[in-house]
């Protein structure tokens, strides 16, 4: 049995600015700094009692990769032998040498921020972490003014290096056909990003294979339903695990369809579906989107 947990704890802050975010350059007082490292040292405890085999992707509000205490708990997860994966998503503004410590379990999910850094300068952090040998994915939100940063983007990165694009949902006709091909030629996964699935009643492995877990250890099916169904610290937390029918008009996240059994995504994705990393560039052996 594997379960694969999202963790967001109380962290809510960041060392950018992009304008449409809430945490943009916002910063935690020290109480509340320390409040988060309890519950991540808290978390860390409690995934070593279990005896199922974990994934874990941290999806912070903000950057937590720039926090020691994370990159102690990344790197101490990674050695533990029922964690199979623990990624993070991440600015990667963050220093990256201690991360040499991680076993190859550990892998990032990398966004790259137009206007908060250079290409450059990302693209070097990326060629930083292909030196220390961590596995990890790379990718930006498609809005039209920055196809040319995803043009430059994939030029600087190594060709084998998956570049994912979330496309941008929030008007429907947002993309002409030539600019969904122009995505497709970065990434070839793009149609599946492409759509909000219609989720409502349909089967999900949300809140039983996978589920997520905030500071205080409520469990939820996912980030996109606030229902609590239990809470991990209790010690008969796992009795809320089964099989559930997704409650939401729509699914429209990675992190949200993957678990969609009807895309067979961890199957087909390969090992590294949870940080996003498939296991080749091409997207041949994914059902066609029409039929989901
Ligand atoms: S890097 Fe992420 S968390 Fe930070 S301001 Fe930008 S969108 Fe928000
Ligand atoms: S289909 Fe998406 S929104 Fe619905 S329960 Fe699953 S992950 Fe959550």
């Amino acid at each position: 049995m594997r379960w694969d947990l999202y963790y967001r704890g109380s962290l809510s802050s960041c060392n950018y600015s992009c304008g449409y975010c809430p945490f943009a350059k916002t910063r935690n007082t020290r109480s509340e700094l320390a409040r988060d490292r309890r519950q991540l040292l808290r978390f860390q405890h409690w995934t070593a009692r279990q005896t199922a085999r974990l994934g874990i992707l941290f999806t912070p509000w903000g950057e937590a990769l720039g926090h020691r205490a994370y990159r102690r708990t990344l790197i101490e997860l990674s050695h533990q032998p029922n964690l199979e994966r623990v990624a993070i998503q991440t600015n990667l503004s963050a220093p990256l040498q201690e991360l040499a410590e991680a076993s190859p379990r550990l892998a990032l999910w990398a966004t790259y921020h137009p206007g908060q850094t250079s290409l450059q300068r990302f693209a070097a952090q990326c060629a930083r972490l292909d030196d220390l040998n961590i596995g990890y994915s790379v990718g930006m939100v498609g809005l039209k003014e920055h196809f040319a940063d995803l043009t430059r983007l994939r030029q600087l990165l190594p060709p084998e290096r998956y570049l994912w694009i979330n496309a941008y949902k929030r008007r429907s006709d947002y993309y002409t056909a030539a600019d969904i091909d122009f995505l497709k030629s970065i990434d070839p996964y793009f149609n599946y990003n492409l759509h909000r699935y219609p989720s409502f009643n349909t089967a999900c492995q949300a809140g039983h294979r996978s589920f997520a877990v905030d500071g205080e250890g409520n469990l939820r099916r996912c980030h996109f339903v606030g229902e609590v169904l239990g809470n991990i610290y209790e010690s008969d937390f796992a009795r809320h695990l089964k099989p559930r029918l997704c409650p939401n008009q729509t699914c429209g996240c990675y992190i949200g369809y993957i678990h969609r059994p009807v895309l067979q995504w961890e199957q087909r994705f390969g090992p590294g579906y949870l940080e996003r990393i498939p296991k080749s560039g091409s997207a041949v052996n994914l059902p066609e989107e029409s039929s989901l």
